[in-house]
């Protein structure tokens, strides 16, 4: 039985280290410490979870609610906690202390082991309804009562979504694999199937109970797969050096779309892998009615006017994305999907099969309709791909995407597998999917405004840390300027983010990062302020030139952000392109 405590001791050595080996290390033994009953649970903790994102469960309890709790709990008022949390900064450090001096202590304390706090997080979060609010504080307060103070840090962030250990998931991965067999020898069979199910836990568990399934693990209905990434290159030419004979195909400019299909049962999922089913009936409907009794596959979803034979655009298509109002949306903006991939049907894993073989699948399961095959081309040399690319264009489409016929899918890495080619952005290279980490006040005209600008990051997959990248001082339209301001102030931080590397001089506010925005730029160069791509010894960060804001990217979280050694390849790629 893993008692709890031993996870706040581990939880509290995390967090005065910052290499990736030595955690590992301090993870795996508490690991040889969990049974294979209890790894889920430990797993999705230390991610600050549950349960994987498309369960959709949520704690469901904000400051006000864990200030009671703490109150209740420490034998103190609101207003107390309330002043000892303006000194300290943080809740969690403020119900370990004032739990450490508890002034009532409860008549009965029990051990809780790692079962017991996840069982109890979990009926929180399943309390709903009338009456609900006062039940989760009980629960939390049971919680506290139990908890010592060390435990009580950790039980606080956790009901925050703060608790922030620096653990990624490669490193929950190579500790498993390291407190089995005693190095990282299992790590390759354990990332694919965290790629093709994105559960954690699952994987954990099913780890412990045979390390044999997790070798042969497949895919399943309803355990949405990481979606398989593009890397980008910038010219035909280069593209058909890389790959050859290809397939290319028409590059939609929607929302991306993973549909899950069993017996009568069917799941939408976004590119963040949160459920979309309610939202998109039109396109349930026809999954619903496929041949195929098991399948898994993937489209780009478009709003499209068939009268006028036209595609809305990315920002008329993504008010699809909305809880309410389905009934007209789906009247003003019906989509299409532009079916692309095809990883799963009727018990066959198709995963490892290579493209052209899943490309045959797709072309006989989609005829014509609202699912429809994305158009593809076979092309043997550049001149055709480049006049791909034209008619791409030309119909108002993004780009093209070319795809190695001999690949696998690719789940959740970006490869050379599939490589995108977009149109610029008027004097724009390119752009890049950044993190808001801080925003800054209106100047001069636009002093009426609480909003100026934003401090953007991205983020360095090496050391888990985010670095700065650019710092947007223009170009928005009062609308945008009221909307972030309005955004922004609910995500407003005292301190920098935690995993922030800067050097620039602090903006008017910092912000949890939360946000990600599409950023186009002219060039990337060196800088003396920003951080991205920033060694010793190196001297100098990479910096975006002339940076403007295209979008947020209310699709994509900050863990998939553009990633730092992608910016240094764009950086190379422009030499080329030059
Ligand atoms: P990424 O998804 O690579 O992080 P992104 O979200 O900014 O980047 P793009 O760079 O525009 O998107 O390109 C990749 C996306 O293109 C895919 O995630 C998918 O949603 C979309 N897409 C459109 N058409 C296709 C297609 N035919 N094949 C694969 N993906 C396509």
């Amino acid at each position: 039985m893993l008692i709890f405590g031993d996870v706040a001791r581990t939880f509290q050595e995390l967090e005065s280290k910052s290499g990736r080996l030595e955690m590992t290390d301090i993870l795996a033994e508490l690991f040889k410490k969990t049974t294979a009953g209890e790894i889920d649970k430990l797993a999705y903790l230390i991610q600050g979870q549950l349960a994987p994102p498309y369960e959709g469960i949520d704690l469901g309890v904000g400051e006000r609610f864990v200030v009671e709790a703490i109150a209740h709990s420490a034998g103190y008022s609101p207003e107390q906690v309330d002043r000892h949390y303006k000194k300290s900064g943080d809740l969690g450090a403020t119900a370990e202390e004032l739990l450490s001096k508890k002034k009532q202590q409860a008549l009965s304390v029990r051990e809780m082991d790692i079962a017991y706090v996840y069982n109890a997080f979990m009926k929180i979060a399943r309390s709903g309804g009338p009456g609900s609010q006062e039940l989760k504080i009980k629960l939390l307060t049971e919680l506290l009562n139990n908890a010592s103070a060390l435990e009580a840090r950790f039980i606080v962030r956790f009901a925050l979504g703060r608790l922030r250990l620096g653990v990624g998931d490669p490193t929950i991965l190579d500790a498993l694999s390291v407190a089995t067999v005693g190095d990282k020898s299992m790590r390759e069979p354990l990332d694919r199937a965290y790629n093709v199910c994105s559960d954690i836990g699952y994987v954990a568990k099913t780890y412990l109970e045979s390390p044999e399934k997790i070798k042969g693990f497949r895919v399943q209905p309803f355990k949405p797969l990481m979606p398989a990434l593009a890397e980008r290159l910038s010219t035909p030419k280069e593209i058909m050096g890389k790959l050859g004979k290809c397939g290319v195909e028409m590059k939609y400019d929607g929302f991306r779309l993973q549909c899950h299909k069993k017996a009568n049962k069917v799941e939408l999922y976004s590119r963040k892998l949160e459920r979309m089913t309610l939202m998109l009936p039109e396109v349930v409907r026809e999954v619903e009615g496929l041949k195929a009794k098991e399948l898994i596959f993937e489209g780009e979803a478009l709003a499209y006017d068939a009268k006028h034979k036209r595609y809305f655009s990315f920002q008329e298509t993504m008010h699809r994305k909305r809880k309410h109002g389905i009934k007209e949306a789906q009247k003003e903006l019906p989509l299409n999907v532009f079916c692309f991939d095809i990883l799963y049907l009727d018990g066959r894993d198709m995963t490892n099969e290579p493209y052209a073989e899943r490309r045959r699948a797709l072309e006989t399961l989609f005829p014509k309709g609202i699912l429809r095959a994305s158009e593809c081309r076979l092309v043997e040399n550049t001149a055709e791909l480049e006049k791909l690319f034209q008619e791409s264009i030309t119909s108002g489409l993004e780009g093209i995407m070319a795809k190695d016929l001999n690949a696998p899918y690719t789940a959740g890495k970006r490869k050379f597998a599939w490589i995108k080619l977009k149109k610029s952005y008027g004097k724009a290279v390119d752009t890049v999917d950044g993190v808001i980490v801080g925003y800054y006040l209106g100047k001069g005209s636009r002093a009426e405004f609480e909003f100026g600008g934003l401090l953007i990051a991205v983020r360095n997959e090496d050391t888990g840390k985010l670095e700065t990248v650019a710092k947007i001082g223009s170009g928005f339209s009062e609308d945008e300027m009221v909307s972030f301001e309005k955004m922004l102030d609910k995500i407003k931080a005292k301190e920098p983010p935690e995993d922030l590397v800067y050097l620039i001089e602090a903006p008017d506010f910092w912000v949890e990062p939360k946000y990600v925005v599409e950023v186009a730029f002219d060039e990337i160069t060196k800088s003396p302020t920003h951080t991205c791509g920033l060694r010793e010894g190196n001297g100098k960060g990479y910096a975006l030139r002339f940076p403007r804001l295209v979008q947020v990217r209310k699709d994509k979280a900050v863990k998939d952000a553009t990633t730092t050694s992608e910016v240094e390849e764009m950086f190379g790629l422009q030499h080329s392109r030059s």
